[in-house]
């Protein structure tokens, strides 16, 4: 009878220790995840703070597509903006859109969608965050990358439209599985999509205080800021800058004739073509009514005379047809001073905004000249000659 009774408890007591020792692995188990989590959350955080903190939409970008790869051993990344109006393409610098760098490397980081099909995609795609196995059919339009294995598909929504689409790849097929738990994730997304659409209003409106709001060039404001920041860069480069003072011809008699309206539209397309000759590290800017300044960057002085024959030509060349059927004849005057920055001597850079005056105004005078010598032309003013530590000389060599 204690035979038994002794056999019964050794064999209670073994049942006890093993459901302790299961309980024991299952506590471990809910430890070590509850550890993973924290640490996780970890990384989270310290990515969505850096997210908040991002000063521009290119830092912005970059966190994402560098640093958030690597602090997850991401092996592809790709974000794709909804862009139909065509308008981030202005408020992304092009360094960042023409990144080929994504994780492994195939496509670019970044796209900007705005052809109606894939705008449909995006449209298409569950408003909640996917994860799986990684399908051509489905997931190459969003990444390029056959060797991707598993995805994460995060749309970016902002008041209920989707602003784009956030898509983590990984050559590991078990990394993104089907319903794996998605929370930090859908937090990532809501705070990236915030973000996203915070730092684009911010360039926006950066932009806008730069931009002449009828012909969409830069406006006299950005021109003043550039000049002394181009000299110095000349300066630096030792490459002569030129700049080009433009005026269009007789232009009054365009709104005398015609009315505001139509004067307003030939402002746009004159501004048009000049911006068609130039190339894009020239800066454009309305500086007045129906003035136009060009500063040339590492440019000659006969260089630089090219560039306004070319611009008088494209102005004169096709007549400019406005609304209503008007079709008509503009033309346009250009006055040219070049800087040769070898001349500039140590006193002067410290003036370099005077300097900058005096380049332009230079070329306005040549402008004047053009128009004194009956308009539709190019007059040159040479070089500009430095004579003391204050300023240059009112001299120049033609
Ligand atoms: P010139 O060949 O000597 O330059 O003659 P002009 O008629 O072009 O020069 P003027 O300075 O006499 O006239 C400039 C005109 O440009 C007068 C002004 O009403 C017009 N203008 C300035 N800003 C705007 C604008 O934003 N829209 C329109 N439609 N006209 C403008
Ligand atoms: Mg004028
Ligand atoms: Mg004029």
């Amino acid at each position: 009878m204690s035979d038994l009774n002794h056999s019964k408890k050794t064999q209670l007591m073994q049942t006890q220790n093993r459901g302790d020792e299961q309980l024991k692995a299952q506590f471990n188990r809910l430890l070590s995840n509850a550890h993973e989590n924290q640490h996780k959350l970890k990384r989270f955080e310290e990515i969505e703070f850096k997210l908040m903190a991002a000063e521009s939409i290119e830092q912005l970008l970059l966190i994402i597509r560098d640093e958030y790869a690597t602090l997850f051993k991401l092996d592809a990344c790709a974000l794709l903006l909804e862009d139909e109006s065509l308008s981030l393409r202005r408020l992304i610098p092009e360094s960042m859109r023409g990144s080929d760098k994504q994780g492994a490397g195939r496509q670019s980081f970044l796209t900007l969608l705005n052809f109606p099909v894939e705008l449909e995609k995006l449209n298409y795609l569950p408003s909640q965050i996917t994860t799986g196995v990684y399908l051509i059919s489905r997931h190459q339009w969003l990444i390029d990358n056959p060797e991707i294995k598993s995805i994460a598909v995060m749309p970016l929504v902002r008041r209920g439209k989707k602003i784009g689409v956030f898509c983590c790849g990984s050559y590991d097929r078990e990394r993104f599985q089907v319903h794996a738990a998605c929370d930090f994730l859908q937090r990532l997304s809501f705070i990236m999509a915030v973000c996203i659409e915070n730092a684009l209003n911010l360039e926006l409106l950066k932009l806008s205080t730069i931009t002449d709001p009828l012909t969409q060039v830069h406006n006299r404001r950005f021109f003043d800021q550039r000049l002394p920041e181009e000299l110095a860069r000349s300066d630096r480069s030792l490459k002569a800058i030129s700049c080009l003072f433009l005026d269009i011809d007789h232009f009054k008699s365009v709104n005398d004739t015609y009315g505001h309206g139509v004067g307003d539209d030939v402002l746009c397309q004159v501004a048009q073509r000049i911006q068609s000759v130039l190339r894009t590290h020239d800066v454009l800017a309305r500086y007045g009514g129906e003035e136009f300044a060009v500063l040339l960057p590492e440019t000659g002085n006969s260089e630089a005379m090219l560039v306004a024959q070319r611009i008088v030509n494209a102005v004169n060349k096709n007549r400019i047809v406005v609304e209503k059927n008007v079709i008509l004849t503009i033309t346009i005057s250009a006055g040219v001073s070049t800087l040769m920055t070898e001349e500039l001597i140590d006193d002067t850079l410290n003036n370099l905004e005077t300097l900058g005056m005096k380049l332009l105004s230079t070329a306005d005078q040549a402008l004047y000249d053009a128009k004194e010598q009956g308009r539709n032309r190019a007059i040159n003013a040479g070089l500009l000659a430095l004579v003391d530590s204050i300023g240059c000389s009112q001299k120049f060599q033609y």
